[in-house]
Order: structure tokens, then sequence, then C-alpha cells
């Protein structure tokens, strides 16, 4: 299996998908990009406006944040996967419906197959619920979590921070752990979910938004 080959098979169908509602609303399928070998993988919730222009991932303004919270920890763009969990652009940004959450899963399922990264790195309240669906965002941040073998670390989505400047400062202290969560990543607990998906653990609470 050549990784990259296989990327570019999952790019290919995603700009031609009509698995779900999304298809309608695409300029360009947003599939994500990195490197195949990255050893972190951030997924976000889904492109925005720019990202559907231009069918890259995170490049709008919390695009321009994510960079320079990289870039304080001595990594650049280029250097991780970036993604998201639908990929192609809801209408007007709207929240992603569950079927349509549901018809993309296996393109990011795929991804992260190929790519098997140390970390994977959720970004936004979707993208953590995808692993760890009764959680809370404030409670868990930053905190490894081993799930399905991966380790996985809740983060807040920077945009999140755009829009609530005091989450700035929790949202740097969360991304200045990652280098060490990337040498340590043999030594997280296992996840075990304390109780099945609950009505009153919606994501939905969790908007920041
Ligand atoms: N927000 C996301 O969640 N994903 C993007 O690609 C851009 C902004
Ligand atoms: Fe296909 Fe995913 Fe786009 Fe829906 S969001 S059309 S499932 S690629």
């Amino acid at each position: 299996m050549n990784p990259d080959h296989e990327l570019g098979k999952i790019a290919d169908a995603v700009s031609a998908c009509k698995k779900c509602e999304l298809c309608h609303s695409r300029e360009k399928g947003v599939p994500g990009e990195g490197p195949s070998d990255a050893d972190i993988m951030f997924i976000g919730e889904g492109p925005g406006f720019h990202e559907n222009m231009q069918g890259r991932p995170f490049v709008g303004a919390a695009g321009d944040f994510l960079v320079e919270l990289l870039a304080a920890i001595g990594l650049k763009r280029e250097q991780v996967f970036i993604t998201n969990v639908v990929k192609c652009r809801p209408p007007g940004n709207r929240d992603p419906h569950p079927e349509e959450l549901q018809a993309c899963a296996p393109y990011l399922e795929r991804q992260i197959q190929i790519i098997n990264p140390k970390v994977i790195v959720t970004l936004g309240r979707f993208s953590m619920a995808r692993f760890i669906p009764n959680a809370k965002i404030s409670e868990i941040h930053g905190q490894p979590i081993r799930c399905k073998g991966m380790l996985v670390v809740p983060f807040y989505h920077p945009a999140a921070a755009l829009h609530r400047p005091s989450l700035r400062s929790v949202v740097e202290e969360d991304f200045a752990k990652l280098p060490d969560l990337i040498k340590n990543a043999g030594a997280a607990p296992a996840y075990k979910p304390e109780k099945p998906f609950e009505e009153d653990n919606h994501p939905e609470q969790l908007s920041l938004f």
C-alpha cells in the first residue's frame, strides 16, 4: 500500500461524493491535508467558507490561529495532518447533521487507518463526540484518552478561543502539552465510558458558537 496514493484516492472520492446533502453546498471537497506519516492528526468540524472555496482545511481565521498555536510548539502545519469530520461545507456553517456525520465517517476512518498517527487531536464538539461521546470539553480538554487503540486528546476548537478570549490561554496551555503527549504516546489510560450516551449530555450543550 502506498499511503499517499491511498490518501489521494480518498480525496478523489470526496470531490465526487454524493453520499449526503452536503454535496449540494460543496464548491470544493475538503478531504484534509498533511503528510501520510504524520505523528499528529487534527480533526475539526467541517469546512467553512474559505475552506470550501480553496479545498483546503483550516485556511480562515481559525486556521491562522491553529498555525500560530502550532508555531508556539515548534511545528509547521505541513508537519501535521489536518482534516474534519465532514468533508463538505454545511450551508451557512450550520452544525453537521447526524446522518451527514455518519455518511462521511468512512473517509475519516480510512484516513486514520492509513496515517496511523501517534496522537489524534479533536478540535470541537463533533470531533470529540466521535471518539468520546459522553464528555464535556470543559472537563476533559487536554487530557489524553486511549480510544479504539488510538491516543485521543480533545482540545477546544481554535474558533472557540477567537469567540471567547478567556479561552485563549486554556487553548495555548493545552497545545503546550502536545510535544510530551507525543513522546509518551504509549502510556495513556484506556478509555472506559462510564455511562452510555444520554440526551442531557448531547454535544449540542457544548455549543460555543
Ligand atoms: N473549522 C473547522 O472545523 N474546520 C475547518 O476546516 C475550518 C474551520
Ligand atoms: Fe460525501 Fe462527506 Fe461530502 Fe457528505 S460531507 S457529500 S458524505 S464527502
